[in-house]
């Protein structure tokens, strides 16, 4: 365990120079207080969990204060955003403040968001709201105890400050964690700028920091594009599992280790619904719930395209015709253990379609669906679901082939439902849930996130006297607009 003072920073990408990355002070807001921070996410940097009631952490972790060995720098990318090419991104309003090594030498960037205006700023204030910190901090901790890879978030910090957007609202930061900050817009800037010395400093910096088996094949390289794909695609595998909508898949806000990164209109399905649009702002649904798995293949082209000085454009291709048989496979063993099957059959792809679309067009809810399936014996589980469908008869139907492909597989329900519950979440962030937490802490009362934080971050436990949090959204929860001002 370490006190806040004795953090050691070895900052990797601070040493690549200027034309990453440039250095900027934070500008504090006024009156910082602690909202709400993940113990979780303290551990990955040996915090002790008591540090969070000192009140330099909140001077730390809010950019009141820096480490002597800290160096905060906003970091230059590109990127496609709804498929369009912006030449001049970058932190526009979150800094890197350095890479903390932990006792088990693991690299863990802190970069704060909402720090203040740098050169990337464009037409922003550099600045955060309340509101968005913490639904990218719920988001985030949420994701990694699904299961979901994801960057992580150890606290946010309110304040005084007013910050403008369709109201005035209370400016906030989020301090961020995550192994790397950079996108596949970091390798867009370079090759499009036909910066291609810098594009190699940059490939080899994370080949050899984030993707050091890679070094071991004979081609580095085509080694580390393929590893970016597979994880792409099984993070993205997990989405669709989970029903989590990212809402702005921007090729800016892909990270290249696969992780989920950089939340905003973000939303977990609450009914089925493979049309579902989370982004208000997202008119044409580029981003909807089913196009995220095209998507996901587009952004990794786009950035295949910026590594073609470096890697054959034919291994690119050929890599990138894995994509789609990777990303199925993780799907379809993710939605198998979802129906508690162990085995794998042909048929079985065919089974979760045919549910799939019987739940959309019924509207099911679909966490609520699968966590009632494992409750009980398959048989009683079946008999009590059925009555949520519209045409019965057809669910009847689906239902006699599910139970005939369970039972072949036999085992007795204490197991089947064990296996169920380890992997259907009976918590799952629904909008609503977000949206009632923010209202409180916008109001000044804190407890609101920091419990619906502590239910989510154990999503598959029964967690006595919080069964409300695991509840039918209301109405008018299933039909807020979010938009992607944050
Ligand atoms: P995002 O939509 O959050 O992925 O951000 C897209 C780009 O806009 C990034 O370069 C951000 O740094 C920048 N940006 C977003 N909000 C602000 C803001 N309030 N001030 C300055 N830059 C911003
Ligand atoms: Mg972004
Ligand atoms: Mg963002």
């Amino acid at each position: 365990m370490k006190t806040l003072t004795e953090l050691h920073f070895d900052n990797r990408f601070a040493q690549l120079g200027d034309v990453f990355s440039t250095e900027v002070a934070p500008q504090p807001l006024e009156q910082p207080r602690l909202v709400v921070a993940s113990e979780a996410a303290m551990a990955l940097l040996d915090l002790d969990p008591a540090t969070k009631d000192d009140p330099l952490f909140t001077e730390l972790f809010a950019g009141h204060k820096l480490w002597s060995t800290a160096q905060p720098r906003a970091m230059v990318y590109s990127g496609h955003q709804f498929g369009s090419y912006n030449p001049q991104l970058g932190d526009g309003r979150g800094l890197l403040l350095g890479e903390v090594v932990n006792e088990a030498g693991e690299h863990w960037d802190l970069h704060l968001k909402g720090a203040g205006m740098t050169p990337y700023s464009r037409m922003g204030d550099g600045r955060a709201v309340l509101r968005s910190s913490i639904r990218e901090f719920l988001a985030s901790e949420h994701l990694h105890a699904l299961g979901i890879p994801s960057s992580r978030a150890l606290c946010v910090t309110g304040s005084d400050s007013t910050v403008y957007r369709e109201r005035p609202e209370r400016g906030a930061m989020l301090m961020r964690l995550a192994p790397s900050h950079v996108r596949f817009g970091h390798f867009e800037f370079f090759y499009y700028t036909k910066q291609h010395d810098e594009l190699k400093k940059l490939l080899d910096h994370v080949v050899e920091s984030h993707f050091a088996q890679c070094l071991e094949h004979p081609e580095p390289y085509h080694a580390f594009f393929r590893e970016v794909l597979e994880r792409t695609a099984e993070m993205v595998a997990r989405w669709q599992a989970y029903g989590f909508c990212h809402g702005v898949m921007n090729t800016d806000n892909m990270s290249i280790l696969g992780i989920t990164f950089d939340f905003g209109p973000y939303a977990f399905l609450d009914d089925f619904d493979a049309r579902f649009i989370c982004n208000h702002s997202d008119h044409a649904g580029r981003y909807s719930y089913e196009n995220q798995v095209p998507v996901a293949h587009w952004n990794l082209a786009a950035l295949a395209q910026a590594l073609t000085p470096l890697i054959p454009i034919e291994q690119l291709r050929a890599t990138m015709d894995l994509f789609l048989p990777i990303y199925e496979a993780a799907w379809l063993d993710l939605m198998r253990k979802r129906l508690g099957l162990k085995t794998a059959e042909d048929s079985d792809k065919a089974l979760i379609q045919r549910l799939l679309q019987l739940m959309q067009s019924s509207a099911i809810d679909y966490t609520r669906f699968f966590r009632e399936l494992g409750d009980s014996p398959a048989e009683l589980a079946l008999a009590r679901l059925r009555d949520d469908f519209i045409d019965i008869k057809a669910f009847d139907d689906w239902a006699v082939t599910y139970r005939q492909r369970s039972e072949q597989e036999g085992g007795d329900h204490e197991a089947r439902r064990a296996r169920m519950h380890a992997a259907n979440p009976k918590y799952i962030l629904r909008n609503y849930l977000a949206q009632k937490a923010i209202e409180a802490a916008e109001a000044g009362d804190y407890d609101p996130v920091r419990e619906l934080h502590q239910v989510l971050s154990r999503p598959f436990d029964e967690q006595p006297g919080m069964a409300h949090y695991a509840e039918r959204p209301p109405e008018w929860g299933k039909h807020l607009e979010i938009s992607c001002s944050s």
